[in-house]
């Protein structure tokens, strides 16, 4: 358990995503776990990197209680994280889980001595951890004794397969020492992010393969946009697959002014795309084509797809089973219905030549015709209708 979030196990997979606020500005930082947390973010991780940013903790903590909303907040520790936690033990008291990188924890003889007081913080505090282990920040002592390692074997592996075998190595030798610490295995957490996908999927079946312990992953760096998207569905559709996974993130560089929810979404999608789970009512949408007569049926697809993602919080609340639903928006008439009679509502708008009318299904039936210029608020009109009837409000 992370918070009130099971992790691991037959638990399913959870979302999980990153602020990138300043965490000494408790106020900014509440406001976008909030924004990230009502976007779908089951457990949030935030950096505690000062002494100001341990002491605002808590009050982060508190203003999200204000707001109503009993986040997870994961707090991610590096170098001084032992220093801040004896500092500030309300910090790990308003944690729910501890983030630590034990290639980042310290160097030489402290490496041992600040990973253990850690783990001592967590067990006193009773706080899961995640081992994260990190191809940028690898611990070098390690690496240099699988590479001595490799060197005496009869096939020595490249350059490539001794990175990977040294963050398995780095994720399983942390993990057993936390628990002659006495953090207990269901407790632990392990990930070991890297950039290549190519890589992710070995390291993860490797780890998988090597221990027992709930999974973490994540791309990092994954990059800005469709390239980021992309990398990270790649790497991560075929671990989620295999069963591999436990908890994901999904490392998006947002663009210029854009939200960080879409990191939420993005892995939302991810999961609900691969039938793991369900957050939001599907959208359907044909790509268009020279049938199409205008921009009009990429609208109403745009608004439908906001619309029950800006209903869901309520929707979720009172109308249980409605994530499940599935929407078709059609650019023709040819095509469209045929797809609409498989969602529980399809909506086909009229191509070039077309007489201007959208066929409606509704479970494979047409239900009615629209027309005119208020066809969007109408289909959204008949969506509700059909959640209220479909979907009925608990209690009632
Ligand atoms: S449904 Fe119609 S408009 Fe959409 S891609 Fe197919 S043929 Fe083109």
């Amino acid at each position: 358990m992370v918070g009130k979030v099971g992790v691991g196990g037959t638990a399913p997979v959870v979302v999980q995503s990153m602020t990138n606020t300043d965490t000494a500005d408790d106020l900014a930082t509440a406001m976008q776990v909030a924004e990230l947390h009502r976007a779908g973010s089951e457990l949030v991780r935030i950096t505690v990197n000062t002494r100001e940013a341990a002491a605002a903790v808590p009050k982060i903590h508190e203003r999200l209680l204000a707001m109503n909303l009993d986040v997870p907040l994961i707090g991610d520790f590096h170098f001084n994280g032992h220093k801040l936690l004896a500092e500030h033990p309300a910090c790990a008291e308003a944690l729910a889980k501890l983030r630590i990188n034990p290639g980042n924890v310290g160097k030489g003889a402290k490496r041992d001595e600040q990973f253990a007081q850690l783990i001592e913080f967590a067990c006193k505090f009773q706080k899961p951890v995640r081992i994260g282990v990190n191809w940028g920040s690898l611990d070098q002592a390690l690496l240099a004794r699988v590479m001595d390692e490799n060197a005496k074997r009869k096939e020595p592996g490249d350059a490539i397969e001794i990175m990977r075998e040294a963050m398995v190595t780095s994720a399983l030798e942390s993990a057993a020492r936390a628990e002659e610490l006495g953090l207990s295995r269901d407790a632990i957490v392990l990930s070991c992010k890297v950039s290549g996908v190519q890589d992710l999927i070995a390291i993860y079946r490797e780890l998988s393969l090597r221990g027992d312990h709930a999974l973490h992953l994540g791309l990092t760096e994954a990059g800005m946009g469709s390239k980021g998207i992309v990398a990270s569905t790649a790497g991560l559709a075929v671990l989620l697959q295999e069963g591999i996974g436990d908890t994901i993130r999904i490392s998006l560089t947002p663009e210029p002014g854009g939200s960080r929810a879409r990191e939420v979404i993005v892995a939302q999608e991810i999961l609900q795309t691969l039938g793991l789970r369900a957050f939001t009512p599907m959208v359907v949408a044909c790509p268009g084509c020279g049938r199409t007569s205008s921009s009009t049926f990429q609208e109403l697809a745009r608004d439908i797809q906001d619309y029950v993602r800006e209903q869901m919080p309520e929707w979720k609340l009172s109308h249980a089973g409605v994530e499940d639903m599935t929407l078709a928006v059609m650019g023709c008439v040819v095509n469209g219905p045929g797809e609409s009679k498989h969602a529980n509502i399809g909506i086909s708008l009229p191509g070039t030549g077309e007489e201007p009318v959208a066929p409606v299904y509704v479970d494979g039936e047409r239900a009615t015709t629209l027309r005119g210029e208020n066809i969007a608020a109408e289909f959204r009109a008949i969506i509700d209708d059909y959640v209220a009837r479909k979907y009925p409000k608990k209690n009632a």
